[in-house]
C-alpha cells in the first residue's frame, strides 16, 4: 500500500516516521518543508502539494492542527481532493470538528474515497513511542484496509461508530483531561502558597482520590518549570472550543468545559499559546507568587 502524511508536526513527526520505518512507501507534504527534513533523509518522498500526495497513495493521513488547515488541506486549491482517485482512502488523525470531518466523508463518497477520522491521545510521548490510542469513526472495511499501518503508531485501536464519533471520544476525552489539568494547577498553587511542599503534596494526592494523569505529568513538567510543548495551550484551547460547540449542537450544557476554556483563553492572553498545557499554572504563580518547583 503507497501511503502519504501531510502535517509533519510534533505528532506528524513521529507518526509518519512510524510509517515510513515499517517499509511502507511514504510520500509527505507540510507548510514547511524544513520540517519534513529528517523523514526525507530517511527515503520518504516529498510531494509539493496535497493533491501531489493523494496522486501519489491509496491511504493519505493528515495530523493538522486546525479545522481550517483540515479544510485548506481537502478543499484548497491543490488539495487532496485533487489528487483523489476511486478506491483510495483519507484518514484525519487531527482533533477536528466532527461536523467538518462528516461533510468531507459526504463529498469524498461522491468521488469514490472512503474517510475515516482517527483522533488520537498518549501525546508527543505515545507518538513517539508508537503507543498512541487510535479512535476511528467510519466504515469498518476501511479500517481493516488500513489497519496495519495505523498498527504502526498504536496498538490500542478503537472502532468508535460513523465518521465523527473518532473526534466525539477525543472531544469528550480531551475536556476531561483539560479539566484536570485547570483543576490540579490550582490545586497545586492553592496548596503551595498555603505553605505545603509541592513534592509531598504530589506523593499524597498520586495515591489519593484526587489523582490523575495530567498529575503524573508533573515530575517532568511544572516541578522543573519546563512548560516546552508536549501539547500546546492554543491546541488544546481549540479543541475546548470543538467539545463547547458540539455541547451547543446537542443542547448538553458544560459549565466545566466553559470555565476551563476562559482558564485557557486567559493562559494565550498572558503570553503562553505556544507553551505545553501545563502551563496555564504560570498566571497563578505568577498572581500569587509561588513557583510550584521542586529542586533536582
Ligand atoms: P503542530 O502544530 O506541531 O503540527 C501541525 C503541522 O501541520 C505543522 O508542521 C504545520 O506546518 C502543518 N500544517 C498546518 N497547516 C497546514 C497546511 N495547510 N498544509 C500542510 N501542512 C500544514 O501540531 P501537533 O501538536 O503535531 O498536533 C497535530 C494534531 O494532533 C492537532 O489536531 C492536535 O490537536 C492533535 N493532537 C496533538 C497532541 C499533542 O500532544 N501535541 C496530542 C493528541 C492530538
Amino acid at each position: 500500500m503507497d501511503t502519504g502524511f501531510i502535517g509533519i508536526g510534533n505528532m506528524g513527526k513521529h507518526m509518519a516516521g512510524h510509517i515510513l520505518n515499517a517499509g511502507y512507501k511514504l510520500t509527505i507534504h507540510d507548510l514547511s518543508k524544513e520540517a519534513a527534513a529528517p523523514l526525507l533523509g530517511k527515503g520518504a518522498k516529498w510531494g509539493d502539494t496535497p493533491g501531489q500526495v493523494a496522486a501519489a497513495s491509496q491511504v493519505v493521513f493528515t495530523s493538522l492542527p486546525t479545522p481550517a488547515s483540515v479544510e485548506e488541506v481537502v478543499y484548497g486549491e491543490n488539495g487532496l481532493r485533487t489528487g483523489w482517485k476511486e478506491g483510495d482512502i483519507y484518514v484525519d488523525m487531527s482533533t477536528n470538528s466532527p461536523s467538518l470531518i462528516r461533510k468531507i466523508a459526504e463529498d469524498a463518497a461522491a468521488m469514490g474515497v472512503a474517510v475515516l477520522d482517527a483522533p488520537v491521545s498518549g501525546g508527543t510521548k505515545g507518538a513517539e513511542a508508537g503507543t498512541l490510542a487510535i479512535m476511528v469513526g467510519g466504515d469498518p472495511d476501511s479500517l481493516k484496509k488500513v489497519q496495519d499501518v495505523l498498527e504502526t503508531m498504536g496498538q490500542k485501536i478503537f472502532p468508535v461508530g460513523d465518521v465523527g464519533c473518532g473526534n466525539i471520544a477525543k472531544l469528550v476525552n480531551n475536556m476531561i483531561s483539560l479539566a484536570c489539568n485547570s483543576i490540579s494547577a490550582e490545586g497545586f498553587a492553592l496548596g503551595v502558597k498555603a505553605g505545603i511542599n509541592p513534592q509531598v503534596l504530589w506523593d499524597i494526592i498520586t495515591v489519593s482520590t484526587g489523582n490523575n494523569w495530567c498529575l503524573q505529568q508533573y515530575p517532568n513538567t511544572t516541578f522543573k518549570g519546563n512548560f516546552k510543548p508536549g501539547f500546546r495551550v492554543d491546541l488544546a484551547y481549540k479543541d475546548i472550543g470543538l467539545a463547547l460547540d458540539l455541547g451547543k449542537e446537542y443542547g448538553v450544557p458544560l459549565p466545566v468545559g466553559v470555565t476551563v476554556q476562559k482558564d485557557l483563553q486567559n493562559t494565550m492572553m498572558a503570553g503562553f499559546p505556544d507553551k505545553g498545557v501545563d502551563a496555564v499554572i504560570l498566571p497563578l504563580e505568577k498572581l500569587t507568587g509561588v513557583a510550584v518547583r521542586v529542586p533536582d
